[in-house]
């Protein structure tokens, strides 16, 4: 596996690639990788002739008092990893490969980003939108991979590649867990043991008031009493947890076959968020 720090190495990979008729899939990344993003590249292994994963920790989705500078970096390792997996190129530019200093685009995405993570980290999509925009016309991959952990996200990268005619197909995968349910992700090392414990529930809970929406309950009450239970358990604050519509992520107040809940929670330090779709859930 080669890797590359710049667009125009980047470029000539992909257009010998072209040439030759193969099909790119694209896994962007902010590295620390784990079995979540490798059940991303498996996904795109299996649909594509070429794999790239992207490695860059983008300072643009990070608010001022965020943890950009602590965000857990081990490119080694992750090189490891993506060579172990057959990955076929790796792009891992550094920030001036990215923005010039003078750089004065920023792709916004007006809808549905008026709620949820948007309204707990004003300008996360911007950050998100741009650099998910640059990526794409860099690599021009035939499709693109997003977990649906980042459910708002995954929905926003599809709006805006349909609204800037991005000639590419963005593919939803499941959320991988931990044995006890917790969602896998980069943050889950900054969890002190306890806090680690407790994070499982965010999953218990998510399930439980699933089942009981599905069952009839009444949305409000049964994500009222969710939250109450995760202060109880433990969290130190809840940035939301509410049932939206999953293709508007509209609130919904009755449960008519389409929706989700989606969870931000605090842990100390550590936010995590999670979602889980609305139906009955059997342990
Ligand atoms: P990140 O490095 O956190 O920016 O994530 C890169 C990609 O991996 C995004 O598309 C995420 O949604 C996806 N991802 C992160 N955690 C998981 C997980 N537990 N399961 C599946 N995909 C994930």
């Amino acid at each position: 596996m080669e890797v590359v720090r710049t667009i125009a190495e980047l470029r000539q990979h992909t257009s010998r690639w072209r040439i030759a008729g193969q099909t790119i899939g694209l896994i962007p990344t902010m590295g620390a990788l784990h079995n979540g993003h490798l059940s991303l590249i498996k996904l795109a292994q299996g649909k594509c002739d070429r794999v790239i994963a992207t490695i860059f920790v983008n300072p643009r989705q990070f608010l001022p008092n965020e943890d950009f500078e602590e965000y857990p970096r081990n490119e080694e390792s992750d090189i490891q990893k993506l060579i172990e997996m057959g990955v076929d190129l790796l792009f891992a530019p550094k920030a001036p490969e990215m923005y010039q200093p003078d750089a004065s685009t920023t792709v916004v995405i007006s809808k549905l980003t008026d709620c949820l993570c948007a309204t707990s980290r004003p300008g996360f999509f911007d950050g998100v939108g741009t650099v998910v925009t640059k990526l794409l016309i860099q690599a021009l991959p035939d499709l693109a991979i997003f977990g649906e952990k980042d459910y708002q996200q995954l929905l926003v990268i599809k709006r805006l590649t349909r609204d800037l005619d991005i000639p590419v197909e963005i593919i939803g995968a499941p959320t991988i867990r931990e044995a006890d349910g917790l969602a896998v992700s980069s943050r889950n090392v900054f969890l002190s043991q306890p806090n680690r414990e407790t994070a499982s529930k965010v999953f218990e809970i998510l399930k439980k008031t699933a089942t009981a929406i599905a069952l009839g309950n009444d949305v409000l009450a049964a994500c009222k009493e969710a939250r109450t239970e995760l202060i109880l358990a433990g969290f130190s604050g809840i940035d939301y947890f509410e049932a939206r519509h999953s293709e508007t992520l509209e609130l919904i107040q009755n449960f008519e076959n389409s929706g989700r809940l989606f969870a931000a929670v605090w842990l100390g330090p550590t936010r995590l968020i999670d979602n889980l779709e609305i139906k009955e859930y059997r342990d």
